[in-house]
């Protein structure tokens, strides 16, 4: 009777090599280009497609290991060979949680392989719930969606801020209120076809990290969807809106369900940057010589290397469990996804900062990958919820009190 096991299986091993090798011939080497350029590396997401990496399929079966322990292994690789890129390549697959948190069979159908596209036409997806004055506080979404009864079609107006392939992508989702005073409980999640009229990139921004990752406002004038766009459908919104009207319990809301699914795996991504810095840093401290003695030979240096180590693998058994939790069907009752997102993404600013305290001015400047990861781990205290905000999630769920 020995169930428990934290042992890859024969398939994840493969997958983990199969993309470590990746990471390691094709993104890192790529790595410090784009981060310059700031722009999307189109010809290394071609590359992830013609590999079959990048393609709904491969997400498909990585998301359905009953484990729930094969995506997180995945982002982690991809992102150790770098953010920027892997956000590049895998920023489609929050549209992707979108459509699958909220969709129902036939749209997941539909929509998630047109977030991929095939090697010989690449599409992209984006997931848009942000927006100026609606980050952490998304209730507060200004982005309306109006039913047209005559036509059959929703009609959405509104700006979206700070969003991943916002503009360039070919699928957008949409969140959007439907009925403002309900709060988020007045929101639905819309599907946006490519090349719909109305739909525009507004400003895009220039990055501290993740450069290579597209972030940009998505503009919304006048823009038509068919009533099928609807993610769930309208009889399922319309029973859900009642349900809030009347102050019962809904259970969705279109934004939290994408995030729930999403948290443990950008943790993943974290712990990807955050294990390449110590892995640097560890070999650096052992060549690197000052007063006779490799540095390592410190406590002081060495000390820092054993607490990194250690607060990575805690980090990813915080990850592993929020992901196989997930994967099993295990409700989080004490927001076990936020904390291993909060853990992870404090850990990879952390562990990043001490790895350019251990290369000293080496550290500090753009011809040593450090100071790069050290930017690329900040995003993780604050996009898909700040750190602040998973605290928040955590406190509320561990004490049943309304904290504020
Ligand atoms: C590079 C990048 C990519 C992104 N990609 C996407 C995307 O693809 N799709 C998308 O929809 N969004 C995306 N975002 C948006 C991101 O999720 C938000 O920036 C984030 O949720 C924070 O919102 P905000 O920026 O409005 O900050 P605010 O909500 O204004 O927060 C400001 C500060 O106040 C704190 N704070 C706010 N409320 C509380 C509270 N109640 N208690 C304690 N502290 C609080 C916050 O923690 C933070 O420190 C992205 C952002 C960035 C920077």
């Amino acid at each position: 009777m020995a169930d428990f096991s934290l042992d890859l299986n024969e398939d994840q091993l493969q997958i983990q090599k199969w993309v470590h090798d990746f990471a390691e011939d094709v993104i890192r080497p790529a790595a410090h280009e784009w981060d310059e350029r700031e722009e999307t590396p189109w010809p290394i997401i071609q590359e992830a497609a013609n590999i079959g990496l990048y393609s709904w399929e491969f997400i498909a079966n990585a998301f359905g290991d009953p484990t729930g322990i094969t995506f997180p292994m995945v982002s982690e690789e991809m992102c150790w060979g770098d953010a920027g890129i892997t956000l590049a390549i895998f920023g489609s697959t929050l549209a992707v949680s979108g459509i699958v948190g909220n969709g129902t069979p036939e749209q997941i159908a539909e929509w998630v392989p047109q977030c991929f596209g095939t090697p010989e036409k690449l599409q992209l997806g984006a997931f848009a719930v942000s927006e100026p004055d609606a980050g952490s506080d998304v209730a507060n979404l200004r982005t309306r969606a109006v039913y047209d009864e005559a036509t059959d079609e929703w009609v959405l107006n509104g700006t979206k801020t700070w969003i991943t392939n916002g503009g360039i992508a070919d699928v957008h989702v949409i969140v959007a209120a439907i009925d403002p005073d309900l709060k988020a409980r007045g929101h639905a999640s819309f599907v946006v076809p490519p090349a719909t009229p109305g739909l525009s990139q507004g400003q895009k921004f220039k990055k501290h990290g993740i450069r290579a990752s597209h972030t940009a406002e998505v503009v919304l004038e006048d823009v038509r969807v068919p009533g099928s766009c609807l993610l769930g459908g309208k009889e399922r919104l319309d029973e859900r809106l009642a349900r809030a009207r009347e102050g019962r319990s809904t259970k969705v809301q279109a934004a939290m369900s994408t995030f729930e699914a999403s948290r443990p795996l950008v943790g993943a991504q974290a712990l990807g940057i955050a294990r390449a810095a110590y892995e640097y840093s560890l070999d650096y401290a052992k060549q690197r010589h000052t007063f006779g003695r490799a540095i390592i030979e410190n406590q002081g240096i060495a000390f820092k290397l054993a607490d990194m180590k250690t607060e990575i693998d805690a980090a990813r058994l915080l990850v592993w469990r929020a992901c196989w939790m997930a994967a099993t069907h295990k409700r989080f009752e004490n927001g076990e996804g936020s904390m291993s997102k909060l853990k992870a993404g404090e850990v990879a600013v952390k562990v990043t900062e001490e790895a350019i305290q251990i290369l000293g001015g080496y550290g500090y400047v753009r011809d040593y990958p450090v100071e790069r990861w050290h930017r690329d781990a900040k995003i993780y205290t604050i996009f898909e919820g700040t750190s602040e905000i998973q605290r928040l999630i955590i406190s509320r769920a561990i004490s049943g009190v309304h904290i504020r």
